[in-house]
């Protein structure tokens, strides 16, 4: 706003409009970069929406690679940690609960969404899931406090609780804008 805007328009209420604009603006202008961790770090594309269906997730290190890599097949063993990618359901599970056993948000989160869809041979546990994702949030975990926003917003599994749900989105989309 200009000086000579300022000058005419000076009472309380001209101010607090300005506020109000400035905080729209901002927020308007916010949040649309996409986090460095939705980058696929063979091929440094940028994964496409949604993250989860068009990547997947070496979990011996629980570095998420794009379905292209994935697929091409330019790997036996991990290429950052180098252990051999396990192919069934079992050995992947116990690779996602020894991280678990050492509190890495990541792999929480992860056994999370296998417990909400029932993935990897689990029975569908969707209480577990919320349980897990809460915990991962606690740790820092953005996708998380992502997922606990969606599903009280929507009342999946759990009782819709809308204003419940705007709190871990809010505080997702903070944490993704320090990211
Ligand atoms: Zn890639
Ligand atoms: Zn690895």
């Amino acid at each position: 706003m200009s000086a000579a805007h300022q000058a005419c328009g000076s009472s309380a209420e001209s101010a607090d409009l300005a506020a109000a604009q400035s905080l729209h603006q901002r927020l308007m202008a916010s949040g649309h970069e996409r986090p460095e961790r939705e980058r696929c770090p063979i091929c440094f594309l940028l994964i496409e929406f949604a993250v989860n269906e068009h990547s997947k997730i070496n979990v011996c290190c629980m570095k998420r690679v794009c379905n292209g890599c994935a697929q091409r097949g330019i790997y036996d063993s991990c290429p950052f940690c180098r252990t051999n990618v396990p192919a069934n359901d079992a050995p992947m599970l116990a690779m996602i609960r020894k991280r678990v056993d050492k509190g890495d948000a990541d792999a929480i989160h992860h056994l999370g969404d296998k417990y909400h869809h029932g993935g990897l041979g689990l029975a569908k546990d969707v209480p577990r899931a919320i349980g897990l994702w809460t915990e991962a949030a606690e740790l820092g975990s953005v996708e998380a406090h992502y997922q606990l926003g969606c599903v009280y917003y929507n009342g999946i599994g759990v009782d819709e609780d809308q204003p419940r749900g705007h709190s871990p989105l809010a505080a997702g989309s903070n944490e993704r804008e320090r990211a």
